[in-house]
């Protein structure tokens, strides 16, 4: 069994990749890992440029007898998620990834690899390299800033590629191809409040807590609940059975994240508070019950606190309830023709309490630009008969899956032709920065593959070693298949 990663194969995708795990390339840090690809261009004698945010591309022409093929671009963003283990010292700034092999995978000692998207890039030095492989013209765009921004492909300049066929090498599933992405837009919602002083000096915080959350675009279609959506209901429940002021509400803490808590500061007088502790037990009742398969630790208090006397107005409170009652959260589409996956959905993702407004973030993603631009007037309409004001951002543009892609179609008859079985096909419901890519070159032909790897972005982060083999078998027959 090999000792170190340069003794595995194929040797020269190892090689660069060792060489990778020596240069730190945290995002926002990639400057010296554009530099080493600009050196391996330069001394195998291929051009090279180097636009203003960072990103790199290199062009490479084709063997004699292939230079009529469309040219094709091999695709990787240079950054990497740097984490470690918290008792791990190490910085990432200087110290190299230490990689270690375990079986049959390849891990990091304490902190990320940055296989994501480290073998993706030595894949494609490699194929700079090999002088024995036959393909078209190839270009080889390394971006910057994937994984905080998708920055580098936001800033590409229109006119820094020529090829109209893109494989992007960032996938985590070898034998898998990845043909669509979500778009996605946030937006932010303002009601403004009406205040007065509470009626009653009895507080309670009511806490809805202990929900799994996750994320908004790849876990939203699990059935998860939302600590806020829920939270608004037992409000709207309570409110029916009991006199009390909402004083505020205030949950979820990130865009990306289903909110697994919420809390409303309310005021009660003493004589109601017997049936807002019931109504408010009723409804959770009712959640727990419905929940109880995939919430198993969701769990609600009803607690004596301390805090402002200004409550609502009551016709401000009735405003708020119905608000957060309306505005949409979870799956709105799935798509019609890939089996479990989620076309359109939205996320209420975060709400606060100020003294005079109050402020609702949502997150909106779609594969469809028109289902997106849909979703996002729901909630403008929302806001319309709320009287809240709503601000909307341009967010970053889908990637539609088209299943009939020639490059698509030629791809799985490789596949076929190599492994002898099929590849699976999917989109994903997350942004990717061939969305960006396809929206800057339209007509762009684009697939995405890779080989296998487990809990990136963690100190966890494990590749698989037979799956890069197979990854760069298919890599290079499809570039030689793409120009026959
Ligand atoms: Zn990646």
């Amino acid at each position: 069994m090999a000792s170190s990663i340069n003794e595995l194969n194929p040797r020269l995708l190892w090689k660069h990749f060792a060489k990778i795990l020596t240069i730190p390339h945290c995002s926002g840090n990639e400057k010296p890992l554009g530099d080493y690809v600009l050196s391996v261009a330069a001394s195998l004698g291929l051009p090279a440029k180097r636009d203003k945010v960072g990103n790199v591309l290199v062009s490479k022409p084709a063997t004699p007898g292939r230079e009529a093929a469309v040219g094709a671009i091999l695709q990787g963003h240079l950054d990497m998620v740097c984490e470690k283990d918290s008792n791990k010292v190490h910085d990432f700034c200087k110290d190299p990834i230490q990689p270690e092999i375990k079986g049959d995978w390849v891990y990091a000692q304490g902190t990320t690899l940055g296989a994501d998207n480290g073998i993706g890039l030595a894949s494609a030095l490699a194929v700079m390299e090999d002088k024995t492989l036959v393909h078209g013209p190839l270009e080889f765009l390394f971006t910057v800033d994937e994984e905080t921004g998708l920055t580098g492909a936001n800033k590409i300049q229109k006119g820094f590629l020529s090829g109209r066929m893109l494989l992007n090498l960032d996938s985590e599933e070898e034998g898998t191809f990845t043909i669509g992405c979500a778009g996605g837009a946030d937006s932010t919602l303002v009601l403004p409040l009406e205040r007065k002083k509470t009626a009653s000096k009895n507080l309670y915080k009511l806490h809805v807590h202990g929900f799994r959350g996750g994320h908004s675009g790849l876990d939203i279609n699990q059935g998860r609940g939302n600590a806020i959506k829920l939270l608004a209901r037992i409000l709207w429940q309570a409110h029916a059975a009991a006199k009390f002021e909402v004083i505020s509400v205030e949950g979820g803490s990130k865009h990306n994240a289903i909110p697994r808590e919420a809390v409303a500061l309310l005021a009660c007088p003493p004589v109601q508070v017997r049936a807002m502790t019931r109504a408010v037990k009723k409804a959770f009742d009712k959640i727990q019950a419905e929940f109880k398969a995939i919430e198993p630790d969701a769990a609600c208090s009803l607690e004596p606190s301390a805090g402002k006397d200004f409550a609502l107005t009551q016709d401000g409170q009735r405003t708020l309830i119905d608000f957060l009652m309306a505005i949409p959260h979870g799956v709105i589409s799935m798509h019609p023709e890939i089996a479990g996956l989620t076309e359109t959905s939205t996320n209420l993702a975060i709400v606060k309490t100020g003294k005079k407004e109050f402020t609702v973030l949502c997150s909106t993603r779609s594969s469809v630009a028109s289902a997106l631009e849909a979703t996002r007037d729901v909630i403008k309409s929302v806001c319309a008969l709320a009287g809240a004001k709503a601000e909307f951002d341009n967010g970053y543009p889908g990637w539609m899956p088209n299943l009939d892609s020639p490059l698509l179609k030629k791809l799985k008859e490789l596949y076929v032709k190599t492994f002898g079985k099929e590849a699976e096909v999917v989109a994903v419901h997350a942004g990717l920065e061939c969305g960006i890519i396809g929206e800057k070159f339209p007509g762009m032909d684009m697939i995405s593959f890779g080989p296998t790897m487990k809990n990136p972005h963690s100190p966890e982060e494990h590749v698989h070693i037979g799956s890069v083999e197979k990854f760069w078998k298919f890599l290079t027959a499809a570039i030689d298949g793409l120009s026959s």
